[in-house]
């Protein structure tokens, strides 16, 4: 077990009521490597053990799902196939492959931990979970999942899948996102696990179990591969958790400026910093699109009004046929869209 994944330390109270006896633990792996072999997914960054290849999966794997991120991971694994290449390519660039994507800071911090990467280590990705972890981005849960994805190391790699596989399995019936029900999990995962080998097919296993067959509304129990160790009678009631914080509405108001052919647009030097955004503004106008989208725990009314270019210079004028290539966030892009279509229909009407 990496160091700095697992920690005595962090033994979850029930890990020791909940442990599965030495045979069972063999058993349930045993049973969900085969299954594994006969079920699994075959998914790009299963079929490299290539340490850039599998933190580049991972950050795009955290807060999206596999069956979005293939597309963008084959087209980032082209445009930087190593971690040079993505060490030496300016953010524009980055952020432009990300775009889609959402959630920014991800592209940025896996920008400077390849940048990190070559000045420190020699353009290796580290197999050490503690430098891991010293790169921008890389939290236990994406080290233990390099540690075990790239390098078949033993460790805890807890994603929501596995998170809601582990509570069931061991009818752990307490709230799995507080400190002692992580604990517990973390300790449940390191527990079940070979002494040496195996981790990467052991958590690609698991998590695989969690995403097609201990699905969240619907566990497909007889199909599963280690149904007879389940504990739970009722897996539809686990995984607990606690109560989600209120979701806080607000408006913003940003103008759509357009001359039919660009679109003048300000670089944003705050939450999606660098890239090219409609400008905010206060004043009022003839409202032309409303887009609402969830930022965290927030549900943000972007109200978007119709402006003339200014004249200061203060925007860049961007031309509508060349969008592709700007990095944009998604909200704006989308709006961007809808009135760019809108207004090439009203000219054609007139
Ligand atoms: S038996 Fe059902 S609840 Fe238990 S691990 Fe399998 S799918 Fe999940």
């Amino acid at each position: 077990m990496g160091t700095a994944i697992s920690s005595s330390t962090r033994q979850g109270k029930g890990a020791e009521r909940n442990a599965f006896s030495g045979s069972a633990r063999r058993q349930i792996r045993t049973e969900l490597a085969a299954w594994f072999r006969a079920n699994g997914r075959d998914l790009p960054w299963r079929r490299t053990t290539d340490a850039y290849a599998v933190l580049v999966s991972e950050f795009m794997c955290q807060q999206t799902q596999v069956a979005t991120v293939v597309d963008y991971y084959e087209r980032w694994m082209r445009a930087f196939p190593a971690v040079r290449s993505l060490a030496e390519a300016d953010e524009q660039a980055v952020l432009g492959h990300w775009q889609g994507l959402g959630y920014y800071s991800r592209a940025r911090n896996l920008h400077r931990a390849a940048r990190m990467v070559m000045e420190r280590h020699d353009g290796e990705i580290p197999a050490d979970p503690v430098l891991l972890k010293a790169l921008p981005g890389v939290g236990d849960y994406t080290a233990a999942a390099v540690m075990a994805f790239a390098f078949d190391r033993p460790a805890a790699v807890v994603d929501a899948n596995v998170a809601r596989v582990l509570a069931r399995l061991c009818d752990y019936r307490e709230p799995i996102d507080s400190a002692r029900g992580k604990a517990f999990l973390h300790d449940a995962a390191a527990g079940l696990q070979a002494g040496r080998g195996g981790a990467r097919e052991f958590n690609s296993a698991l998590m695989e179990l969690g995403a097609i067959i201990c699905k969240p509304r619907t566990p497909l129990c007889p199909e599963c591969p280690i149904r007879d160790a389940c504990r739970t009678r009722a897996p539809e009631a686990l995984p607990i958790k606690r109560a989600r914080p209120v979701v806080t509405m607000v408006t913003e108001r940003r103008a759509f400026i357009s001359d039919g052919e660009r679109v003048f647009l300000a670089q944003s030097s705050a939450r999606w910093r660098g890239m090219w955004m409609l400008p905010e503004v206060d004043e009022p106008g003839a409202l032309g699109h409303v887009e609402i989208y969830p930022i965290t725990r927030y549900r943000v009314r972007m109200e978007v009004v119709r402006m003339r270019p200014p004249e200061d210079g203060t925007l860049r004028a961007f031309p509508l046929a060349a969008l592709d290539a700007v990095p944009i966030p998604s909200p704006h892009r989308r709006v961007i869209r809808a009135l760019a279509t809108a207004g090439r229909s009203m000219h054609r009407a007139a």
